[in-house]
Protein backbone atom coordinates (compact mmCIF):
# COMPACT_ATOMS: atom_id res chain seq x y z
CA UNK A 1 0.00 0.00 0.00
CA UNK A 2 2.76 2.60 0.85
CA UNK A 3 4.56 1.55 -2.30
CA UNK A 4 0.94 2.75 -4.18
CA UNK A 5 1.14 5.68 -2.24
CA UNK A 6 4.40 6.67 -2.70
CA UNK A 7 4.39 6.44 -6.62
CA UNK A 8 1.21 8.21 -6.35
CA UNK A 9 2.50 11.14 -5.36
CA UNK A 10 5.47 10.77 -7.19
CA UNK A 11 3.00 11.03 -10.21
CA UNK A 12 0.20 13.05 -8.84
CA UNK A 13 2.79 15.29 -6.70
CA UNK A 14 0.76 18.18 -7.17
CA UNK A 15 -1.51 16.84 -4.35
CA UNK A 16 1.27 17.87 -1.38
CA UNK A 17 1.28 21.28 -2.78
CA UNK A 18 -1.78 22.32 -1.62
CA UNK A 19 -3.16 25.86 -2.30
CA UNK A 20 -4.79 26.39 -5.85
CA UNK A 21 -2.61 28.40 -8.53
CA UNK A 22 -2.52 32.20 -8.51
CA UNK A 23 -3.61 34.13 -11.46
CA UNK A 24 -0.57 34.27 -13.60
CA UNK A 25 0.05 36.62 -16.94
CA UNK A 26 -0.06 34.40 -19.90
CA UNK A 27 2.04 36.25 -22.26
CA UNK A 28 -0.70 35.33 -24.73
CA UNK A 29 -2.38 38.55 -25.02
CA UNK A 30 -1.72 41.30 -27.48
CA UNK A 31 -0.25 44.85 -26.24
CA UNK A 32 -0.85 47.90 -28.01
CA UNK A 33 0.98 50.77 -27.03
CA UNK A 34 -0.31 54.46 -27.83
CA UNK A 35 1.68 57.56 -27.21
CA UNK A 36 0.17 60.85 -27.57
CA UNK A 37 3.13 63.08 -27.69
CA UNK A 38 3.55 65.98 -25.24
CA UNK A 39 0.37 64.85 -23.12
CA UNK A 40 0.93 66.59 -20.03
CA UNK A 41 -0.15 64.29 -16.72
CA UNK A 42 -3.00 66.39 -15.64
CA UNK A 43 -4.17 67.78 -19.20
CA UNK A 44 -6.84 66.25 -18.23
CA UNK A 45 -8.07 67.84 -15.12
CA UNK A 46 -9.74 70.88 -16.83
CA UNK A 47 -11.91 68.87 -19.83
CA UNK A 48 -14.58 66.39 -19.73
CA UNK A 49 -13.08 63.21 -20.66
CA UNK A 50 -15.47 60.83 -20.66
CA UNK A 51 -13.76 58.08 -22.90
CA UNK A 52 -10.62 58.46 -20.83
CA UNK A 53 -12.27 58.45 -17.21
CA UNK A 54 -14.56 54.87 -18.32
CA UNK A 55 -10.99 53.54 -18.96
CA UNK A 56 -9.40 54.74 -15.73
CA UNK A 57 -12.59 52.47 -14.48
CA UNK A 58 -12.06 49.86 -16.21
CA UNK A 59 -8.43 49.64 -15.73
CA UNK A 60 -5.35 51.61 -14.43
CA UNK A 61 -4.64 55.47 -13.86
CA UNK A 62 -1.10 56.35 -12.78
CA UNK A 63 -0.85 59.92 -10.72
CA UNK A 64 2.14 60.82 -13.00
CA UNK A 65 4.91 58.96 -15.34
CA UNK A 66 8.17 60.50 -15.37
CA UNK A 67 10.25 61.11 -18.19
CA UNK A 68 13.90 60.37 -18.80
CA UNK A 69 15.83 64.07 -18.99
CA UNK A 70 16.24 65.37 -21.62
CA UNK A 71 12.74 65.57 -21.91
CA UNK A 72 11.72 65.28 -25.65
CA UNK A 73 10.45 63.26 -28.05
CA UNK A 74 12.71 60.70 -29.61
CA UNK A 75 15.45 60.48 -26.87
CA UNK A 76 12.34 59.53 -24.74
CA UNK A 77 9.98 57.73 -26.89
CA UNK A 78 13.33 55.26 -27.28
CA UNK A 79 13.53 55.06 -23.47
CA UNK A 80 10.11 53.34 -23.74
CA UNK A 81 10.66 50.99 -26.17
CA UNK A 82 14.34 49.99 -24.91
CA UNK A 83 13.82 50.76 -20.71
CA UNK A 84 17.39 52.32 -20.86
CA UNK A 85 17.72 55.89 -19.63
CA UNK A 86 19.12 58.55 -22.54
CA UNK A 87 22.82 58.40 -21.50
CA UNK A 88 22.56 54.40 -21.93
CA UNK A 89 20.72 53.90 -25.43
CA UNK A 90 22.51 56.96 -27.21
CA UNK A 91 19.43 58.53 -28.65
CA UNK A 92 20.26 61.78 -26.64
CA UNK A 93 18.79 64.48 -29.01
CA UNK A 94 15.96 64.85 -31.32
CA UNK A 95 18.14 66.11 -33.81
CA UNK A 96 21.70 64.07 -35.51
CA UNK A 97 24.51 66.47 -35.65
CA UNK A 98 27.65 65.55 -36.97
CA UNK A 99 30.72 67.76 -34.73
CA UNK A 100 33.69 68.07 -37.78
CA UNK A 101 31.34 68.84 -40.66
CA UNK A 102 28.63 71.02 -38.39
CA UNK A 103 25.53 69.22 -40.43
CA UNK A 104 22.73 68.68 -38.47
CA UNK A 105 19.42 66.87 -39.47
CA UNK A 106 16.46 68.16 -37.74
CA UNK A 107 13.61 65.59 -36.51
CA UNK A 108 11.96 64.03 -39.24
CA UNK A 109 15.41 63.70 -41.05
CA UNK A 110 16.85 62.04 -38.17
CA UNK A 111 14.42 58.77 -38.14
CA UNK A 112 16.31 57.27 -41.16
CA UNK A 113 19.70 57.89 -39.68
CA UNK A 114 20.11 54.39 -38.64
CA UNK A 115 22.97 54.43 -36.77
CA UNK A 116 22.06 57.19 -34.72
CA UNK A 117 19.15 55.00 -33.21
CA UNK A 118 21.19 51.35 -33.79
CA UNK A 119 23.81 51.48 -31.20
CA UNK A 120 23.43 49.19 -29.00
CA UNK A 121 20.50 49.10 -27.27
CA UNK A 122 17.49 46.96 -29.02
CA UNK A 123 13.75 48.00 -29.15
CA UNK A 124 11.51 45.99 -28.19
CA UNK A 125 10.01 45.49 -31.92
CA UNK A 126 13.48 43.25 -32.47
CA UNK A 127 13.51 41.86 -29.23
CA UNK A 128 9.86 40.45 -30.06
CA UNK A 129 10.24 39.11 -33.63
CA UNK A 130 13.13 37.39 -32.14
CA UNK A 131 11.38 35.37 -29.82
CA UNK A 132 8.79 34.70 -32.19
CA UNK A 133 5.92 37.31 -32.18
CA UNK A 134 4.86 39.49 -34.86
CA UNK A 135 5.21 43.06 -34.09
CA UNK A 136 4.40 46.27 -35.96
CA UNK A 137 4.84 50.11 -35.61
CA UNK A 138 2.62 53.21 -36.85
CA UNK A 139 4.56 56.53 -37.06
CA UNK A 140 6.75 56.19 -33.15
CA UNK A 141 9.26 57.71 -33.18
CA UNK A 142 12.16 54.67 -34.01
CA UNK A 143 10.41 53.00 -36.75
CA UNK A 144 12.73 53.94 -39.43
CA UNK A 145 15.42 52.84 -38.38
CA UNK A 146 16.82 49.38 -38.83
CA UNK A 147 18.34 47.58 -36.06
CA UNK A 148 20.95 45.09 -36.33
CA UNK A 149 20.10 44.21 -39.81
CA UNK A 150 16.38 43.70 -38.90
CA UNK A 151 13.57 46.09 -39.11
CA UNK A 152 10.20 45.84 -37.52
CA UNK A 153 7.93 43.85 -39.57
CA UNK A 154 5.02 45.63 -39.81
CA UNK A 155 6.00 49.79 -40.01
CA UNK A 156 4.01 53.03 -41.21
CA UNK A 157 6.76 56.10 -41.24
CA UNK A 158 4.76 59.44 -41.87
CA UNK A 159 5.39 61.17 -44.64
CA UNK A 160 7.47 64.53 -44.80
CA UNK A 161 4.85 67.52 -44.12
CA UNK A 162 2.34 65.16 -42.85
CA UNK A 163 -0.28 66.48 -40.83
CA UNK A 164 -0.27 65.37 -37.65
CA UNK A 165 -3.15 67.04 -36.40
CA UNK A 166 -6.47 65.58 -38.59
CA UNK A 167 -8.92 63.98 -36.79
CA UNK A 168 -10.05 61.46 -39.43
CA UNK A 169 -6.93 60.22 -40.40
CA UNK A 170 -6.39 59.89 -36.69
CA UNK A 171 -9.58 56.96 -36.83
CA UNK A 172 -8.11 55.26 -40.73
CA UNK A 173 -4.91 55.08 -38.27
CA UNK A 174 -6.65 53.71 -35.58
CA UNK A 175 -8.60 51.36 -38.61
CA UNK A 176 -5.42 50.50 -39.89
CA UNK A 177 -3.79 49.24 -36.32
CA UNK A 178 -6.64 47.51 -34.91
CA UNK A 179 -9.13 46.02 -37.92
CA UNK A 180 -5.50 44.88 -40.16
CA UNK A 181 -2.44 44.69 -37.71
CA UNK A 182 -4.19 43.16 -34.57
CA UNK A 183 -7.35 41.50 -36.25
CA UNK A 184 -6.31 40.70 -39.98
CA UNK A 185 -2.94 40.09 -39.76
CA UNK A 186 -2.51 38.62 -35.96
CA UNK A 187 0.35 40.67 -34.67
CA UNK A 188 0.90 40.73 -31.14
CA UNK A 189 2.21 44.13 -30.01
CA UNK A 190 1.73 47.40 -32.05
CA UNK A 191 3.41 51.19 -31.05
CA UNK A 192 1.02 53.69 -32.45
CA UNK A 193 1.76 57.33 -32.27
CA UNK A 194 -0.12 60.87 -32.75
CA UNK A 195 1.90 64.17 -33.11
CA UNK A 196 -0.95 66.07 -30.71
CA UNK A 197 -1.40 67.04 -28.06
CA UNK A 198 2.33 68.20 -28.38
CA UNK A 199 1.66 70.31 -31.23
CA UNK A 200 -0.93 72.49 -29.82
CA UNK A 201 0.50 72.79 -26.73
CA UNK A 202 3.68 74.31 -28.54
CA UNK A 203 1.66 76.75 -30.55
CA UNK A 204 -0.76 77.81 -27.95
CA UNK A 205 0.78 77.28 -24.57
CA UNK A 206 -0.15 74.47 -22.30
CA UNK A 207 -3.03 76.62 -20.78
CA UNK A 208 -4.72 77.96 -24.00
CA UNK A 209 -8.55 76.66 -25.03
CA UNK A 210 -6.82 75.33 -28.03
CA UNK A 211 -4.84 72.52 -25.08
CA UNK A 212 -8.19 71.69 -23.88
CA UNK A 213 -9.78 71.33 -27.39
CA UNK A 214 -7.31 69.26 -28.35
CA UNK A 215 -7.80 66.74 -25.29
CA UNK A 216 -11.24 66.49 -25.95
CA UNK A 217 -9.90 65.22 -29.74
CA UNK A 218 -7.96 63.08 -27.65
CA UNK A 219 -10.35 61.30 -25.89
CA UNK A 220 -12.85 61.10 -28.67
CA UNK A 221 -10.42 58.74 -30.31
CA UNK A 222 -9.69 57.06 -27.52
CA UNK A 223 -13.36 56.10 -27.57
CA UNK A 224 -12.78 55.27 -30.80
CA UNK A 225 -10.23 52.95 -30.22
CA UNK A 226 -11.81 51.18 -27.73
CA UNK A 227 -15.15 50.84 -30.03
CA UNK A 228 -12.88 49.64 -32.57
CA UNK A 229 -11.35 47.05 -30.26
CA UNK A 230 -14.97 46.08 -29.36
CA UNK A 231 -16.02 45.28 -32.81
CA UNK A 232 -13.30 43.33 -33.67
CA UNK A 233 -13.16 40.97 -30.73
CA UNK A 234 -10.39 41.76 -29.11
CA UNK A 235 -11.65 43.45 -25.81
CA UNK A 236 -10.85 40.42 -23.85
CA UNK A 237 -7.10 39.56 -25.96
CA UNK A 238 -5.85 43.25 -26.04
CA UNK A 239 -4.14 44.97 -23.36
CA UNK A 240 -3.70 48.93 -24.02
CA UNK A 241 -1.28 50.94 -22.66
CA UNK A 242 -1.94 54.76 -23.58
CA UNK A 243 0.99 57.68 -22.09
CA UNK A 244 3.36 59.91 -23.29
CA UNK A 245 6.59 61.12 -23.85
CA UNK A 246 6.86 64.20 -21.89
CA UNK A 247 5.00 67.11 -20.54
CA UNK A 248 4.87 70.78 -21.70
CA UNK A 249 5.50 74.15 -19.57
CA UNK A 250 3.89 77.98 -20.21
CA UNK A 251 7.11 79.94 -21.96
CA UNK A 252 7.38 83.08 -20.20
CA UNK A 253 7.10 86.35 -22.24
CA UNK A 254 6.92 90.45 -22.02
CA UNK A 255 9.13 93.27 -20.42
CA UNK A 256 9.96 91.80 -17.42
CA UNK A 257 11.21 88.44 -18.00
CA UNK A 258 15.04 88.52 -18.88
CA UNK A 259 15.63 85.67 -21.68
CA UNK A 260 18.76 83.84 -21.95
CA UNK A 261 20.53 85.08 -24.96
CA UNK A 262 23.98 83.85 -24.36
CA UNK A 263 25.91 86.32 -26.55
CA UNK A 264 24.63 88.85 -23.92
CA UNK A 265 26.13 87.07 -21.16
CA UNK A 266 29.68 89.07 -20.46
CA UNK A 267 32.74 87.33 -21.71
CA UNK A 268 30.79 84.62 -23.63
CA UNK A 269 31.28 84.11 -27.31
CA UNK A 270 29.86 82.05 -29.81
CA UNK A 271 33.06 82.16 -31.76
CA UNK A 272 34.81 80.20 -29.03
CA UNK A 273 32.87 77.36 -30.11
CA UNK A 274 33.71 74.45 -32.44
CA UNK A 275 29.88 73.21 -32.31
CA UNK A 276 27.02 74.05 -30.56
CA UNK A 277 23.47 73.03 -30.01
CA UNK A 278 21.73 76.28 -29.08
CA UNK A 279 17.73 77.24 -30.34
CA UNK A 280 16.32 73.93 -29.30
CA UNK A 281 14.18 75.29 -26.07
CA UNK A 282 15.30 74.57 -22.68
CA UNK A 283 18.42 72.73 -23.00
CA UNK A 284 21.85 73.37 -24.70
CA UNK A 285 24.95 71.89 -25.71
CA UNK A 286 28.00 73.31 -26.34
CA UNK A 287 31.79 72.06 -27.39
CA UNK A 288 34.37 74.64 -27.06
CA UNK A 289 37.54 75.18 -29.53
CA UNK A 290 40.50 73.75 -28.29
CA UNK A 291 42.12 75.82 -24.92
CA UNK A 292 38.68 77.47 -24.92
CA UNK A 293 37.02 75.21 -22.58
CA UNK A 294 37.42 77.00 -19.43
CA UNK A 295 36.91 80.70 -20.42
CA UNK A 296 33.54 79.50 -21.78
CA UNK A 297 32.49 77.27 -19.00
CA UNK A 298 33.54 80.10 -16.69
CA UNK A 299 32.09 83.10 -18.53
CA UNK A 300 28.50 81.13 -18.77
CA UNK A 301 28.11 79.66 -15.36
CA UNK A 302 26.59 82.28 -13.09
CA UNK A 303 26.06 84.55 -16.36
CA UNK A 304 21.93 83.99 -15.88
CA UNK A 305 19.94 83.42 -12.69
CA UNK A 306 17.91 81.54 -14.93
CA UNK A 307 20.21 79.28 -16.48
CA UNK A 308 21.98 76.11 -15.39
CA UNK A 309 25.55 74.99 -16.68
CA UNK A 310 27.14 71.84 -16.18
CA UNK A 311 30.41 70.28 -17.24
CA UNK A 312 29.30 66.70 -18.74
CA UNK A 313 31.14 64.90 -15.64
CA UNK A 314 29.28 66.86 -13.16
CA UNK A 315 25.34 66.68 -14.42
CA UNK A 316 23.66 65.93 -11.57
CA UNK A 317 23.31 61.62 -11.43
CA UNK A 318 19.36 61.26 -10.98
CA UNK A 319 19.19 63.01 -14.92
CA UNK A 320 21.52 60.09 -16.30
CA UNK A 321 22.72 62.73 -19.14
CA UNK A 322 26.28 62.51 -18.70
CA UNK A 323 27.96 59.45 -19.68
CA UNK A 324 27.14 59.11 -23.63
CA UNK A 325 30.15 59.57 -26.06
CA UNK A 326 27.60 61.94 -28.25
CA UNK A 327 27.32 64.65 -25.30
CA UNK A 328 29.18 67.38 -25.63
CA UNK A 329 31.30 68.79 -22.68
CA UNK A 330 28.84 71.81 -21.34
CA UNK A 331 25.64 70.85 -21.25
CA UNK A 332 23.01 73.64 -20.29
CA UNK A 333 19.61 73.75 -18.66
CA UNK A 334 16.69 76.29 -18.74
CA UNK A 335 14.63 76.97 -15.45
CA UNK A 336 11.14 75.98 -16.35
CA UNK A 337 9.71 79.41 -18.66
CA UNK A 338 13.05 79.85 -20.12
CA UNK A 339 14.45 79.01 -23.22
CA UNK A 340 18.49 78.77 -24.50
CA UNK A 341 18.62 81.24 -27.67
CA UNK A 342 22.41 81.80 -29.53
CA UNK A 343 22.14 85.41 -30.50
CA UNK A 344 18.50 86.41 -30.16
CA UNK A 345 15.18 85.31 -29.11
CA UNK A 346 14.64 82.69 -31.19
CA UNK A 347 11.25 81.84 -29.74
CA UNK A 348 7.79 82.04 -31.23
CA UNK A 349 6.11 78.78 -29.54
CA UNK A 350 4.03 79.53 -25.89
CA UNK A 351 5.01 76.03 -24.61
CA UNK A 352 8.34 74.08 -24.29
CA UNK A 353 9.75 71.03 -22.98
CA UNK A 354 12.82 69.76 -22.53
CA UNK A 355 13.18 71.01 -18.75
CA UNK A 356 14.39 68.63 -15.86
CA UNK A 357 12.00 65.85 -15.12
CA UNK A 358 11.52 66.73 -11.87
CA UNK A 359 9.76 69.65 -13.17
CA UNK A 360 6.21 69.16 -13.04
CA UNK A 361 4.97 70.32 -15.88
CA UNK A 362 7.20 67.90 -17.74
CA UNK A 363 5.28 64.58 -16.06
CA UNK A 364 3.51 62.66 -18.65
CA UNK A 365 0.07 60.77 -18.89
CA UNK A 366 -0.28 56.94 -17.71
CA UNK A 367 -3.20 54.66 -18.29
CA UNK A 368 -3.54 50.71 -19.11
CA UNK A 369 -6.14 48.83 -19.68
CA UNK A 370 -6.95 45.21 -20.81
CA UNK A 371 -7.21 41.33 -19.87
CA UNK A 372 -3.92 41.93 -17.49
CA UNK A 373 -4.76 45.05 -16.11
CA UNK A 374 -7.02 45.86 -12.55
CA UNK A 375 -9.95 47.53 -12.75
CA UNK A 376 -10.21 51.05 -11.32
CA UNK A 377 -6.84 50.98 -9.85
CA UNK A 378 -5.25 54.38 -9.03
CA UNK A 379 -1.33 53.66 -8.47
CA UNK A 380 1.76 55.87 -7.77
CA UNK A 381 3.88 57.65 -9.75
CA UNK A 382 7.27 56.16 -11.49
CA UNK A 383 9.44 56.60 -14.05
CA UNK A 384 8.95 55.73 -17.73
CA UNK A 385 12.07 53.58 -18.19
CA UNK A 386 9.85 50.49 -16.18
CA UNK A 387 6.99 50.46 -18.83
CA UNK A 388 9.81 48.61 -21.42
CA UNK A 389 9.97 45.60 -18.67
CA UNK A 390 5.81 45.81 -18.11
CA UNK A 391 5.09 45.46 -21.64
CA UNK A 392 8.11 42.38 -21.67
CA UNK A 393 6.13 40.95 -18.96
CA UNK A 394 2.92 40.73 -20.56
CA UNK A 395 3.86 39.92 -23.90
CA UNK A 396 5.77 36.58 -22.30
CA UNK A 397 9.28 37.98 -23.83
CA UNK A 398 12.78 37.61 -21.99
CA UNK A 399 14.16 41.80 -21.84
CA UNK A 400 16.98 42.92 -22.96
CA UNK A 401 19.15 44.71 -20.49
CA UNK A 402 17.57 47.70 -19.13
CA UNK A 403 17.16 50.17 -16.57
CA UNK A 404 13.54 49.75 -15.51
CA UNK A 405 11.88 47.25 -13.13
CA UNK A 406 8.60 45.12 -13.15
CA UNK A 407 8.81 45.64 -9.15
CA UNK A 408 7.57 48.78 -9.84
CA UNK A 409 4.45 48.34 -12.00
CA UNK A 410 3.88 44.74 -11.00
CA UNK A 411 1.13 46.13 -8.51
CA UNK A 412 -0.83 47.43 -11.74
CA UNK A 413 -1.29 43.85 -12.84
CA UNK A 414 -3.87 40.85 -11.91
CA UNK A 415 -1.24 38.63 -11.60
CA UNK A 416 0.68 41.33 -9.42
CA UNK A 417 3.44 40.06 -12.13
CA UNK A 418 3.17 36.18 -11.53
CA UNK A 419 4.27 34.55 -15.17
CA UNK A 420 2.75 31.34 -15.84
CA UNK A 421 5.32 30.88 -18.74
CA UNK A 422 8.24 31.14 -16.22
CA UNK A 423 6.11 29.62 -13.07
CA UNK A 424 5.29 26.18 -15.45
CA UNK A 425 8.54 24.87 -15.74
CA UNK A 426 9.66 26.10 -11.99
CA UNK A 427 6.31 24.28 -10.65
CA UNK A 428 7.19 21.03 -12.53
CA UNK A 429 10.54 20.90 -10.79
CA UNK A 430 9.44 21.68 -7.66
CA UNK A 431 6.35 18.54 -7.54
CA UNK A 432 9.26 16.50 -9.03
CA UNK A 433 11.34 17.31 -6.28
CA UNK A 434 8.66 16.92 -3.65
CA UNK A 435 7.25 13.66 -4.72
CA UNK A 436 10.68 12.31 -5.17
CA UNK A 437 11.20 13.23 -1.36
CA UNK A 438 7.53 11.45 -0.48
CA UNK A 439 9.02 8.16 -2.56
CA UNK A 440 12.77 8.36 -0.60
CA UNK A 441 10.82 9.05 3.06
CA UNK A 442 8.67 5.89 2.39
CA UNK A 443 11.72 4.12 1.53
CA UNK A 444 13.69 4.84 4.85
CA UNK A 445 10.62 4.53 6.83
CA UNK A 446 10.70 1.26 5.51
CA UNK A 447 14.25 0.29 5.96
CA UNK A 448 14.07 1.51 9.27
CA UNK A 449 10.94 -0.60 9.67
CA UNK A 450 12.19 -3.55 8.53
CA UNK A 451 15.73 -3.46 10.28
CA UNK A 452 14.29 -2.62 13.74
CA UNK A 453 12.14 -5.80 13.18
CA UNK A 454 14.55 -8.27 12.26
CA UNK A 455 17.11 -6.44 15.02
CA UNK A 456 14.19 -7.36 17.04
CA UNK A 457 13.39 -10.39 16.41
CA UNK A 458 16.36 -11.49 16.64
CA UNK A 459 16.76 -10.12 20.16
CA UNK A 460 13.41 -11.93 21.32
CA UNK A 461 15.49 -15.12 19.43
CA UNK A 462 18.17 -14.71 22.31
CA UNK A 463 15.22 -14.23 25.18
CA UNK A 464 13.37 -16.92 24.35
CA UNK A 465 16.33 -19.59 24.58
CA UNK A 466 16.80 -18.29 27.80
CA UNK A 467 13.14 -17.71 28.57
CA UNK A 468 10.51 -19.55 28.16
CA UNK A 469 8.12 -17.56 25.85
CA UNK A 470 5.41 -18.37 23.87
CA UNK A 471 5.46 -17.98 20.11
CA UNK A 472 1.80 -16.16 20.63
CA UNK A 473 3.45 -13.41 22.48
CA UNK A 474 6.00 -12.67 20.16
CA UNK A 475 3.54 -12.72 17.18
CA UNK A 476 1.46 -9.78 19.52
CA UNK A 477 4.96 -7.82 19.97
CA UNK A 478 5.74 -7.80 16.07
CA UNK A 479 2.45 -6.98 15.11
CA UNK A 480 2.98 -3.60 17.54
CA UNK A 481 6.34 -2.80 15.87
CA UNK A 482 4.98 -2.81 12.50
CA UNK A 483 1.60 -0.92 13.55
CA UNK A 484 1.83 2.77 12.28
ZN1 LIG B 1 7.29 64.92 -27.83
Amino acid sequence: MFVVLGLWLLVFPAALSAPAREQCTTGKNKLLLVSFDGFRWDYDRDVDTPNLDKMAMEGVKAAYMTPPFLTITSPSHFTLLTGRYIENHGVIHNIWFNITTQEKKQYYMTQFVDEYWDNGSLPIWITAQRQGLKTGSHHFPGTAATYQNEKVYKETVEPIFYNYTNETVWRENVNTVIGQWFKNEDLDFISLYFGDPDEVGHKYGPDSPERREVIKKVDRTVGYLRETVEKNGLTDKLNIIITADHGMSTVFKGENVNEIILSNIPGFSLRDLKFHMVDYGACGMLLPKDGMFDKVYNALKGGHPNLHVYKKEDMPERLHYSKHPRLLPIILIADPGYVINGFYTFQTNKGEHGYDNEVMDMKAFFRAVGPDFHNNLLVGPFESVNVYSLMCHLLGIQPEVNDGSLDNTRHMLLSNGLSCVLKAPESILQNLFIGLSAVAGFLLLVFVVVTSNNVYKRHKGNQSRTEDTSDEDETKDDLKQTTF
